[in-house]
């Protein structure tokens, strides 16, 4: 038995989703003639009460494509330093849209309303990049599966309202953010122009991520996404995965963010370990005491058959996701218990 904790990205589909996925009617959907794609679409951009959805390969490229919306070659966005935009989507920042990015510092991958407006260049100082877009993550994948506050969301979006500014949303992991704040996707639907909701992570689907935004932006979005080689045929059959997870995929996340609760739980209580951040949803991003080395303790668990990243600079990480079952958890806590560096 692997227990695989890299990343909740790991997971294969259920053989009860592999039915569904064979069921589906499908079309070409490079003609919008994939009635299952169709009814995805429609279904995640009603959950939020926005204008529309479509359907993208990868959360990279539907992040690339709503960055390419709103910016013109030269201008620059405000992210956290963690992004993932800026960090994890190979530069394509400045390879798809010529944009730069001003990161910011903050809590565990989240920026605050006062950072954003401090780092708006002043728009009449031609000598500076024109400030257009703000990204933000939630939950935040390198800070550890933080949820923004509702009412900074909000305070950040009067400063884009002031100041012109749009704002995305890269919801790679939104799903666990609503479950765990219990919270209600119209109102992010209400806030930002773009949101990305990908069905790969915590969701289980092999792939497929929704870009969801007004009629028009989404018009674009269909154009922007052809030119990144992401128009697809039959994907009604991975869009059929994503509806699946839609209904029995969503609610059994908390049970992601308590097992997730309980590693941080004995890792705290360790002695080996110096500092767990605070476990929010399904991400437990922890350090060793100083002088043991982490490559060391990844090989130790690897020879226990147990998998997890190295994030470089001491930081390691654990993230639990639907094919973690109970029966490994209670291994997993036993090997963690017993640990002896
Ligand atoms: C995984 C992830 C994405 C998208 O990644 P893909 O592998 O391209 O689907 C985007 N943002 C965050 C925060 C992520 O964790």
């Amino acid at each position: 038995m692997i227990i695989d904790l890299r990343s909740d990205t790991v997971t294969k589909p259920s053989p009860e989703m592999l039915e569904y996925i064979i069921q589906a009617e499908v079309g070409d959907d490079v003609y919008k003639e994939d009635p299952t794609v169709n009814e995805l679409e429609r279904r995640v951009a009603d959950l939020f009460g926005m204008d529309e959805g479509l359907f993208f390969p990868t959360g990279s490229m539907a992040n690339q494509a709503a960055i390419k919306l709103h910016t013109n070659p030269a201008e620059q966005l405000i992210c956290h330093k963690y992004a993932h935009v800026y960090n994890y989507e190979g530069g394509g920042v400045s390879f798809n849209s010529g944009v730069s990015c001003k990161l910011l510092e903050g809590d565990r991958g989240m920026i605050t309303a006062n950072a954003v407006e401090e780092a708006i260049n002043p728009p009449d100082f031609y000598h500076s990049p024109l400030t257009t877009l703000v990204c933000l993550e939630n939950t935040t994948n390198k800070g550890g599966g933080a949820c923004y506050d509702f009412a900074e969301i909000e305070k950040i979006k009067t400063v884009c309202e002031l100041h012109g500014l749009k704002l995305h949303l890269d919801g790679a992991r939104l799903m666990n953010a609503l479950v765990a704040k219990n919270e209600d996707p119209g109102r992010y639907g209400k806030i930002f122009d773009t949101i990305s909701v990908c069905f790969s992570k915590g969701m289980g689907t092999p792939l497929g991520t929704v870009l969801l935004g007004t009629k028009d932006a989404m018009k674009n979005a269909m154009r922007v996404r052809k030119v990144l080689g992401g128009g697809m045929r039959q994907v009604g059959y991975m869009a059929a995965a994503a509806l699946y997870a839609l209904d029995h995929n969503i609610e059994r996340l908390a049970d992601d963010h308590q097992r997730a609760l309980e590693i941080a739980l004995v890792l705290k209580s360790s002695n080996y370990v110096k500092k767990v951040e605070p476990t929010e949803t399904n991400i437990i991003i922890f350090y060793l005491n100083d002088g043991l080395d982490p490559q060391k303790f990844v090989g130790d668990l690897e020879a226990r058959n147990i998998r997890i990243s190295d994030m470089g600079q001491g930081k390691l990480r654990i993230v639990t996701h639907l094919d973690y079952t109970q029966e490994m958890h209670e291994t997993l806590m036993q090997v963690l218990d017993e640990y002896s560096p």
